[in-house]
């Protein structure tokens, strides 16, 4: 049997916003096939780069592998603007992967001892409900000194998540739910792992060769150009280096009610889901500040009817539900 494949940000956005929901996977507003928005601008993925070259060095404890896996990411990327007619930009593809070359020094300098992944980049296919099945890819799994299995998530941000949101995300949760059902064996918890997009740089100095009191660069970096220029450190610039975070690792342990719960969630999503597919139910509006602001379809939500001005925005593409039942049937 063919099954409708959903993910987590599947899940994530019919619940933030239905009518974004339906625009970018059903199309029910705009005559059955959803939006895909033009750019004449594609981007590489440092995310994807990143995440390749995490999972390397935590499963070899290699930089070099985790740069030649991330070189590979880049590779793809690049095929990618080309098959969709974008142009390189030479400037930013050096730019992107100056940083990541950067951010993976300073990761490992700082935090020398990898994880030891047994596994990576490991999939779920989970029946949800009749006909519809959760699509997820584990970044990484690994064992602790009691051989318990322990999940692990990487992300690559440009500002870290707070510590208590990172608590309230249920994907981890849902991803251990249907590990035990997949593989069947409950993780113990999950290691969430965030690194700030941003090399440090290097020390800044004032013009009679002492630091400056403004860096971007390291704290043990900043004392040692004081130590070098016999120079007192200020302890505002101390302080303003010692708060500032570079990477985060948050511990969840699971709980069996928790995880029953994210899959019982999940598989109400999906009937959710499946009602929009049949056209059950009419996607309604979700307005906020926050989702708004980054949203796709801002310029064309409140009245999709303009078909020139969508034609001139968006692409029109399958709906999610044939787009996914071919790749996957
Ligand atoms: S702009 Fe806001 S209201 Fe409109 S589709 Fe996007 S999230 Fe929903």
């Amino acid at each position: 049997m063919k099954h409708r494949i959903i993910s987590d940000s599947q899940i994530k956005s019919v619940l933030s916003c239905q009518v974004k929901y339906d625009l970018g996977y059903v199309g029910q507003l705009v005559g059955g096939r959803p939006l895909k928005k033009r750019t004449p601008y594609f981007r590489f993925s440092a995310g994807r780069a990143w995440g390749a070259a995490i999972q390397a060095w935590h499963r070899t404890g290699d930089k070099q592998h985790a740069l030649i896996e991330a070189g590979l990411e880049f590779r793809r990327d690049e095929d990618e603007i080309v098959e969709r007619g974008g142009v390189i930009d030479d400037v930013e593809r050096a730019d992107t992967w100056a940083t990541i070359e950067d951010v993976l020094n300073w990761y490992v300098a700082n935090h020398p001892e990898p994880l030891g992944l047994e596994s990576t980049e490991v999939p779920l296919f989970v029946t949800l409900t009749r006909g519809y099945r959760l699509e997820g890819y584990v970044d990484g799994t690994f064992r602790d000194a009691d051989g318990r299995l322990w999940l692990y998530e990487a992300k690559y941000r440009s500002k870290l998540t707070s510590y208590d949101q990172i608590m309230r995300d249920r994907q981890v949760w849902l991803y251990a739910w249907a590990w035990e059902k997949q593989y069947g064996e409950a993780p113990v918890g999950a290691i969430k792992e965030e690194v700030l997009a941003e090399a440090p740089k290097p020390v800044r100095f004032n013009q009679d060769g002492t630091p400056s009191a403004t860096q971007s660069c390291t704290l043990n970096d900043y004392l040692a150009a004081c130590r070098r220029t016999a120079t007192e450190p200020r302890e505002t610039t101390v302080e303003a280096l010692n708060a500032k975070k570079r990477m985060q690792r948050v511990e969840i342990l699971f709980t069996k009610r928790g995880v029953e719960l994210a899959g019982k969630q999940a598989q109400s999503a999906a009937r959710l889901i499946g009602m929009f597919d049949r056209g059950d139910l009419a996607p309604i509006h979700n307005p906020s500040q926050m989702s708004c602001s980054t949203c796709a379809f801002k310029d064309v939500c409140v009245d999709p009817t303009d078909e020139g001005v969508i034609d001139a925005l968006f692409e029109r593409v399958d709906p999610a539900r044939y787009r996914q039942e071919a790749r996957h049937g």
